[in-house]
């Protein structure tokens, strides 16, 4: 049967930055040298990051992911995932793991750090995220008897927290003005309250927001590609709802576009899509007029393996290089190769 498009785009403002950051980037690609180091199973500790296509390919290639450490099999390979772990995980892996190798991102174990500073302090903690979200999960359990999560004005403003000493700390996913919202609110009620000097917010997530604020504004409709249990990505519709009365379509993959698409299309990926799924969503559409890149914010950021990774794969070319007779000063690990890699192509690689 011929299935015909009846769409009719005229073209794509498509977004850039868009797609995977830089902690996105370290996790797939260590993962990846899991699963080409280790037998499987690997395993890891919650999604490695929140896209189904992401999990699915890993899932194929025999990762097992698991909600508890407990799970993992006595002397078996484990990852931490991209959102970070609650101590007690991360200790726990350390003690079944032949190897634990943690790809939290650099961004979130700053969030912990503040947590654990702050609460050694003695300050009471406001934590701003999504109740049952990884990251929240794991940011929270730093210090659960002094961090309160709460994800709106009046959960805020239902608190009863004495003081004096409060700090205001937050996942580095959410949207940012719902986020600044929360924050004022929380200065007018807090007025001494502590909060880090720049936001807890990351780069990745405020410049794919910075983006999609200048293009919704100019499309027919606008295209965010990504899970729904992405936060990021949730994050990237709200704000495109926010900056124009236009509709905003959230899909997993281009399957998921609605047939009746027309005029100009304004597409963007949260941090955990890759770039065959925005491919296949722009050979969809089917501009007639083509795709214009724009160019909105430099994203250059680098985050080199996790130091578990890099020591173990230090490790097993020195021994390689030993077991083949070449000189082991000489020997490089192939991770040295890893900033001009991508994580999309290591992806698509391993299809
Ligand atoms: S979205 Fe931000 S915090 Fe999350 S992995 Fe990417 S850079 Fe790190």
């Amino acid at each position: 049967m011929i299935m015909l498009n009846s769409m009719a785009v005229n073209k794509v403002l498509l977004a850039k930055p868009r797609g995977f950051c830089a902690g996105v980037e370290m996790a797939i690609k260590a993962l990846s040298w899991m699963v080409r180091v280790f037998e499987p199973p690997v395993y890891c500790y919650h999604e490695i990051v929140h896209n189904k296509i992401v999990v699915d390919r890993f899932s194929k290639l025999g990762v097992i992911f698991v909600d508890d450490p407990t799970q993992v099999p006595l002397g078996s390979p484990i990852m931490l995932s991209a959102h970070g772990s609650a101590p007690s995980v991360v200790a726990k892996s350390k003690e079944v793991a032949s190897i634990s190798i943690n790809a939290v991102c650099p961004l979130v174990t700053k969030v912990h750090h503040e947590v654990k500073t702050r609460s050694s302090k003695g300050f009471e903690i406001i934590y701003v995220g999504h109740h049952g979200h990884d990251e929240a999960l794991g940011t929270t359990a730093v210090a659960p008897d002094s961090v309160k999560l709460i994800e709106s004005v009046e959960e805020l403003e239902a608190l009863k927290i004495a003081g004096p000493d409060i700090a205001l700390i937050t996942q580095t996913t959410l949207a940012t003005d719902e986020w600044r919202e929360i924050a004022d609110r929380a200065k007018e009620i807090y007025p001494e309250i502590w909060s880090p000097g720049k936001s807890d917010l990351c780069f990745a997530t405020t410049n794919r927001q910075a983006a999609v604020r200048e293009l919704a504004p100019l499309a027919d409709a606008t295209v965010i590609i990504g899970s729904a249990n992405s936060s990021n990505t949730i994050a990237l519709a709200k704000v495109a709802a926010r900056v124009s009365n236009r509709p905003v379509y959230r899909v997993n993959t281009a399957a998921e576009l609605p047939d009746d698409l027309s005029g100009t299309i304004a597409v963007t990926a949260g941090a955990s899509a890759p770039d065959e799924l925005v491919d296949e969503v722009i050979a969809k559409l089917t501009p007639s007029d083509g795709v214009e890149e724009v160019h909105v914010v430099d994203e250059d950021e680098y985050f080199p393996p996790p130091r578990e990774l890099r020591d173990f794969m230090k490790k097993l070319t020195t021994a390689l290089a030993v077991i083949m007779d070449l000189d082991p000063e000489v020997a490089t690990s192939p991770l040295e190769a890893d900033p001009s890699v991508t994580a999309s192509d290591t992806l698509y690689q391993l299809r």
